[in-house]
């Protein structure tokens, strides 16, 4: 078969790679000139089958409230006149109720497990360099009501096979020192050995230069327009490239995996996915220092950070702003990422050259993504990962290209009613 893939995120990317080794023909159209240079470039860095937690859940409505003053909140809602803030609004309030939470956990969970072990397989197959730590994640908490909130989801975790352990101050000093500096604040913390960490703009240009090598066609700087349409049947998509003519590019299996901008092109066919905007900010700092800096990567759960070691840099990562679709930096924001860091971590990087840089995660309210054929037929979808886009995308690619292919999917497959 001819595949057209759309967007050369992290997702995209591991589409391809997962679909030319099927035995189709690939085709990837990108519009910037280069794979993973939108919100797959400095991410936190997280493999992260731990935090299948999703944002939506009983206790989120009261803590958006508490924090719509704040203009540094970790999950800041700007009402807006737009009628897709309010719909997905609304759907985020539903999905904060307890059975929908769980129901969610165990959905991200399932492909969370399933894209870390991809991963790791990757790795090892095509041995792909991306500042790689396989130290683990350690998620600490500075409050007791939320460490003791989070043993319930961890027991769950745990159940689903993702070894999620609970533990006390001491024992996540021992595993991680670089947190003295804030020693006294920490009340426990969970910590998951499986988890990992590495830089997803890295894997993702590695990965792309592999599918190139076994006959993948990137084309960059070229833009998708809209969708091909006949007899109710998707035939491929129109492009635009700066130096050609536009050109209707045909295939047998289109895949939409085009991140934040995933709906523009569905809205034509009637399709409404609830993909919006969660604009988060991350800094990275060079000269990381190797006995300063941490060894494992970190969760801060008060401050909703998340550290990784990135080779010689140390990343930080985080808060959301739901519904801006601007990369504008905002200092306030900035300055907090620096801040946090250097109490956490003093003198372990040079703080004074921070390199900030905002992306737009393609957040569902139900954090789980679209993924799966669509009522189209020759349609598929591969976009919404949202928080955890580089711990789902490489499984996603899979699953997707197993779906394309007639098999059934290794994981069952959330159902995808766009
Ligand atoms: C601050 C921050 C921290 C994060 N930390 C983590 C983390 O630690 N762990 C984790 O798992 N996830 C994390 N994420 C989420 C993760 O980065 C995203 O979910 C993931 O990058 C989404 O990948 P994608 O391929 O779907 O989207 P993208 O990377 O945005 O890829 C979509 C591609 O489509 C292209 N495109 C768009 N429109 C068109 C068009 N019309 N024609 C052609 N091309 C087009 C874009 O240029 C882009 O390259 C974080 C996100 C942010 C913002």
């Amino acid at each position: 078969m001819r595949v057209l893939v759309l967007g050369a995120g992290v997702v995209g990317v591991s589409a391809a790679w997962f679909l030319r080794a099927a035995g189709h023909s690939v085709v990837v159209l990108e519009r910037q000139p280069g794979p993973a240079l939108e919100t797959s470039f400095a991410n936190g860095g997280q493999i992260s089958a731990s935090h299948a937690e999703p944002w939506a859940n009983p206790a989120a409505p009261a803590k958006i409230v508490r924090w719509l003053s704040r203009a540094d909140a970790p999950l800041l809602f700007r009402p807006r006149l737009e009628l897709g803030q309010w719909l997905w609004g609304a759907a985020f309030l539903r999905e904060c109720r307890s059975d929908r939470t769980t129901a969610n956990i165990r959905t991200i969970c399932r492909l969370a497990l399933h894209s870390r072990a991809v991963v790791k397989r990757l790795r090892r197959e095509l041995a792909l360099e991306y500042d790689c730590l396989e130290g683990g994640i350690l998620h600490f908490y500075t409050d007791r009501r939320e460490f003791e909130a989070s043993l319930a989801p961890a027991a769950l975790m745990r159940e689903l096979g993702c070894a999620r352990q609970s533990m006390s101050t001491r024992e996540a000093l021992a595993l991680e020192p670089a947190l003295e500096a804030i020693a006294d604040d920490i009340v426990g913390a969970d910590y998951c050995a499986e988890d990992e960490s590495g830089d997803a703009h890295k894997f993702s240009r590695e990965l792309a230069a592999r599918c190139v090598d076994r006959g993948v066609e990137f084309r960059f700087e070229t833009t998708a327009t809209s969708l091909l349409v006949a007899d109710g049947r998707v035939l491929g998509a129109r492009a635009r490239c700066a130096d050609r003519e536009p050109e209707e590019i045909r295939a047998d299996a289109t895949i939409i995996c085009l991140g934040v901008q995933s709906a523009l092109l569905l809205r034509p066919l009637g399709m409404r996915p609830l993909i919006y905007p969660g604009k988060g900010y991350s800094a990275t700092f060079d000269g990381a220092e190797p006995e300063r800096v941490p060894r494992v990567s970190l969760t801060d759960d008060q401050f909703k950070l998340v550290f990784s070691r990135l080779g010689n840099r140390l990343r930080v990562a985080g808060t959301a702003e739901i519904g801006a679709w601007d990369l504008a930096l905002d200092p306030i924001r900035c300055a907090a990422l620096t801040k946090r860091t250097q109490q956490l971590f003093p003198d372990a990087c040079d703080y004074t050259r921070p390199n900030y840089w905002a992306g737009l995660r393609p957040v569902t309210p139900s954090n789980v993504p679209y993924l799966g054929p669509t009522c189209v037929p020759g349609l598929f979808l591969n976009a919404g990962h949202g928080t955890l886009g580089w711990t789902l995308g490489p499984g996603s690619g899979e699953l997707i290209a197993q779906v394309v292919s007639g098999k059934m999917p290794a994981v069952d497959l959330p159902p995808v009613a766009a």
